[in-house]
Order: structure tokens, then C-alpha cells, then sequence
């Protein structure tokens, strides 16, 4: 299943089954607007949990804070958003129709225009002769759009301009100073922001990975810009193996497989983003056990970045119904831009003394785009498979983010059999776990219904559980099972979602 068909698959999945649609959709609903559904709420949650535990915890000065998502016009004036957060539109002259002019060059020349200056997006389109996609008048030339949302907030004389928050980064900047003050001025320091983020997106498309209304995951490392050559953890990670896509690769579309010293060595980027590199990769590879041929780091070219970024490098996952790999995060050296900027409207000192040596601080952004990360989850998990007779249809989410963790099933509906599961079920819930009861239809049919929204773990009591008080526990990917005694089954199950092959929890049953 390829392109559309795949995207009309997840897009049918999602709907039928309670992961996420369009919002206000019985009053017609706006383009990028999403909103999440039972499952995928808990999906959703699950992935930003391990992305907390996981960045949050790799420094003790490391913490999640949470803030406004709306702000003054002071904050984009110091960001340089007011200024330059900007897309290029180009208009059709008959039908008025706005469209995103590096995206239409895209879709017309199946190559990527992010980026490329105004006047040479205006050549492009005329060289090619590319027309309005609604009724195939003639654009005019390229021109920009202010991507930030307006406010007036207040009334009257109390009036003042804000604008919904186009990033969540804004927030770690401007509670820097007093963040730095309660956790006893030490550096680095880490603010994280799990939060939503406002782009008036001209062309919202593909479904969860342009929106106009989503949550960004980012982590703002402030530091000293003199320890940028050194991390203290960096022999931890020195000989791990990163894939990376640098710029001067572009021609050639090879990814190269080099140790993180090498991407020192080789490629002159500085240890403490190399070891955050590492990091990132591992985060995905190890604990979403994503398989790393999906993965790479693409390095951006000088035009093709943020001017404040001195180092960055995009986070790149391929998606088949999107013709390969695309960016789900990034990382960014974004030097004192930020700080800088907010002193200088503000007026505020931004600079630290650190043993006598004063400086403001530069910063390193983790940036994660989460809805991006979960519909990237939906591409990589849809299956449909033969089994038997029959065609069944699978999402393999990694076992760790699957939206329950278990169902659990009783083979019949009489006998005491109901009860039991019930009370394994209550066990379960003890122990912390999402555990989905389901005592209707068949137990064939009861699988392909958890198999298609993903969970990973099948839990089903018979007789032989009454008498000998164990279960089985089958494994939604290869569908084999194993027999497990319900006093060992919160530990085993725990090992199952964290990765364990089945085989290593038990003797496989016959089928
Ligand atoms: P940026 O601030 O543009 O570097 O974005 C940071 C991350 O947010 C990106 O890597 C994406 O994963 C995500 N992102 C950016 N724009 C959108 C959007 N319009 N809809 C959904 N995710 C987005």
C-alpha cells in the first residue's frame, strides 16, 4: 500500500477506531486542525512520557516547566518573529488562490525548495510555467506572510497586542534569568516544554505533520559557549555509531554510518552537540526501537537554516506515504540569538557570573515536533497481512507506546471464566498497567481488534487458567504465545513491553 492509499488507511484507522480526526468536524471543520481521540490520547501521552523521562533525565539540572501560550508582542519583537517568521506565498491572479511557493515548486518539481530565496522561487515558477493547482491561472510573483496568530488582549485602554506563541522555546528564554536564580546558577541548565505552538501554516497538508494548531516537545540547554568542545559524558558515546546525511552528501544521497569522534574529526562538529546527536538517535533506535535504516540526521546548508542556528541538523524519518525521509525534530546550536535579543528589548541584563567570568549564555534546542512523531508512528506501524484465510490488518507501534498495554480476554462467557479475568484485570490495574477488557465475539475477532489499534499484548483466561491459575499471553506481531502463571504475569508483561522476545518469557505454545 503506497502514497495516498496508506494515508486513506491511518486517516480510516484513526477515525474508526479513536486516535485522532479533524476538529469541529460537524461544523466543518478548518484545514490543520486535529484533534485526538481516546486512544490516540493515551498513545500520544505514552510518547511524551518517554520523551520526558529520557531528556529531562539526562542532566539533574535538567527541568520541565510550563507556560502561557499566549504572550506580549515584546517577546516576538526580541525573538526576531515579528520580523522574519515568515513563508513565501504566491497568489494566482485570476482565482486569488494563496499557496506556500516553496511547496507548489515541490510538488511540481518533486525536489525540495525550502529555503531558496524569493526572487529564485518567482524564476523557478516561471522557468517551469507553474500554475495555480485550483484553476491554472498565472501566480503572480513571490511574496511573504507573517506566520504568527494576533491578539488583542484586554479592552479599551487596557488593550495590548500578543500573538499565540509560534514556538514553545519562547517560554525557556524569557523565565531564563529567574530559573536560573532558584536553581542556584549553575550551568548547564536544561528547560523543557511539552506545549502547543500557533503557525497560520498557508498550506496545512498531510494530515498530523502540517498543522496550524500542535505540540512541540523542546528541550533548552543554556551554556557555557567555551564548553561547546567538550561533554562531560562524551566517552559514553565516543564509538557509538551515528547515520548521518551531511550537506556535501546531497549529490551522492548517501548516508554515512560514522562514530560520534568521527563526526568531530571528519565533519568539525563540536563534542556537546555530538553527544546530544547521540542521544536523539538513541532515543529513537533503543527506546522506541524504531529500525535504524528509517532513521538519519540531515545537515542543513547554510541557506537552508535559521541565520541564528551556527550548527543544524534535522531529524529525519522515512515515511513511504510521503516519498521518504522527513523531518520530525531538529537540533540547533542557536547561540545567544535568543537571550540577546530578549536584553536587548527588554532592557534586562540576560548575562550571568559564573566565578567571575561573565557572558550570556549560549543555547542548544532539542525541537520535536510530537504530532509529527506520532503520525510517523502510524506510517511505520500499518501492516496488512494474510493470515489464513483471512487478511488482517496490524498496526505495530512500538511495544513501549502502544496505546493500552494489554487486552484481556476470557475464551468463554460462562464457568467463572469472566470473574477470573476481571480479577486479573484488577491485578494489572494494581500494578499500574492499562489493561482493555473485551468479553464480545469470538476470540479470533477479539484479536484482530486489538491487533488493529495496536496493543500489543493479548491476555486470554480458559479452563486451564481456573485450575492451574495461568494465562495466555500472545504477541500481537508474530501472533505466538506462551503460557504465563498469573503471579508472574505484571513482571512478565512488563519485560514483554519493554522489548523482551516472547521466547525469552516462555516455551511457545503449539498452534
Ligand atoms: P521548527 O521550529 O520549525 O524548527 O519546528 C520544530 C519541530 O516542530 C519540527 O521538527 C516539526 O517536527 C514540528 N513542526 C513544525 N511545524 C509544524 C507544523 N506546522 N505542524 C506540525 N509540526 C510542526
Amino acid at each position: 500500500m503506497e502514497g495516498k492509499d496508506r494515508t486513506e488507511a491511518i486517516l480510516d484507522i484513526a477515525k474508526r477506531r479513536g486516535f485522532f480526526w479533524q476538529n469541529s468536524l460537524i461544523h466543518g471543520a478548518m484545514a490543520g486542525f486535529y484533534d485526538y481521540a481516546h486512544l490516540g490520547c493515551l498513545l500520544k501521552n505514552k510518547w511524551q512520557n518517554l520523551w520526558e523521562d529520557f531528556f529531562v533525565g539526562m542532566d539533574d539540572n535538567f527541568y520541565e516547566i510550563s507556560v502561557c501560550h499566549i504572550m506580549p508582542e515584546h517577546v516576538f519583537k526580541a525573538s526576531g518573529h515579528l520580523a522574519s517568521f515568515v513563508d513565501p506565498v504566491v497568489r494566482c491572479r485570476k482565482c486569488g488562490n494563496t499557496e506556500r511557493a516553496d511547496h507548489i515548486i515541490e510538488d511540481n518539481l518533486k525536489e525540495n525548495f525550502e529555503g531558496a530565496s524569493l526572487e529564485k522561487m518567482t524564476e523557478i515558477i516561471k522557468e517551469h510555467n507553474i500554475r495555480c493547482p485550483k484553476c491554472k491561472g498565472p501566480l503572480e510573483e513571490t511574496g511573504i506572510l507573517n506566520m504568527m496568530f494576533p491578539l488583542n488582549v484586554g479592552t479599551g485602554e487596557e488593550v495590548r497586542k500578543g500573538y499565540l506563541s509560534p514556538e514553545t522555546a519562547q517560554g525557556a528564554y524569557i523565565n531564563f534569568k529567574l530559573e536560573f536564580e532558584c536553581l542556584r546558577r549553575k550551568l548547564p541548565m536544561g528547560l523543557a516544554i511539552i506545549g502547543k505552538a500557533y503557525r497560520n501554516e498557508i498550506s496545512p497538508r498531510n494530515v498530523l505533520i502540517r498543522m496550524r494548531e500542535f505540540t512541540q516537545a523542546e528541550l533548552q540547554i543554556f551554556f557555557d559557549p567555551d564548553a561547546i568542545t567538550e561533554h562531560p559524558k562524551f566517552h559514553e558515546v565516543e564509538d557509538y555509531v551515528l547515520r548521518v546525511f551531511p550537506a556535501k552528501n546531497r549529490e551522492s544521497r548517501k548516508i554515512d554510518e560514522i562514530t560520534c569522534k568521527d563526526v568531530v574529526k571528519v565533519l568539525g562538529m563540536p563534542k556537546f552537540y555530538v553527544y546530544h546527536m547521540a542521544k536523539i538517535q538513541q532515543f529513537y533506535l533503543d527506546v522506541l526501537k524504531l529500525p535504524k535504516e528509517l532513521f538519519r540526521f540531515r545537515q542543513l546548508t547554510d541557506e537552508e537554516k535559521a541565520f541564528y542556528n551556527k550548527y543544524h541538523w534535522d531529524i529525519e524519518l522515512s515515511l513511504e506515504s510521503l516519498g521518504g525521509f522527513k523531518e520530525v525534530a531538529g537540533l540547533h546550536y542557536r547561540t545567544d540569538h535568543d537571550l540577546a535579543g530578549h536584553q536587548k528589548v527588554s532592557g534586562e541584563s540576560m548575562e550571568i557570573n559564573i566565578d567571575g567570568k561573565k557572558f550570556i549564555p549560549h543555547v542548544l534546542e532539542l525541537s520535536f515536533g510530537v504530532d509529527r512523531n506520532i503520525y510517523a508512528l502510524f506510517e511505520l506501524a500499518l501492516a496488512e497481512e494474510q493470515v489464513k484465510e483471512e487478511e488482517r490488518t496490524v498496526m505495530r507501534f512500538p511495544r513501549i507506546v502502544s496505546p493500552l498495554d494489554a487486552g484481556i480476554f476470557p475464551l468463554v462467557n460462562k464457568d467463572g471464566l469472566q470473574e477470573k479475568a476481571r480479577e486479573i484485570q484488577n491485578l494489572l490495574k494494581d500494578r499500574g498497567f492499562v489493561v482493555f477488557y473485551d468479553e464480545s465475539g469470538s476470540i479470533g475477532r477479539r484479536y484482530r481488534r486489538i491487533d488493529e489499534i495496536g496493543v500489543a499484548a493479548g491476555i486470554t483466561v480458559d479452563y486451564d487458567s481456573l485450575q492451574h491459575n495461568d494465562v495466555t499471553l500472545r504477541d500481537r506481531d508474530s501472533m505466538k504465545q506462551i503460557r504465563v502463571k498469573i503471579q508472574d504475569l505484571p513482571e512478565v508483561l512488563k519485560k514483554f513491553l519493554n522489548g523482551e522476545d516472547l521466547g525469552e518469557l516462555g516455551k511457545p505454545l503449539k498452534q
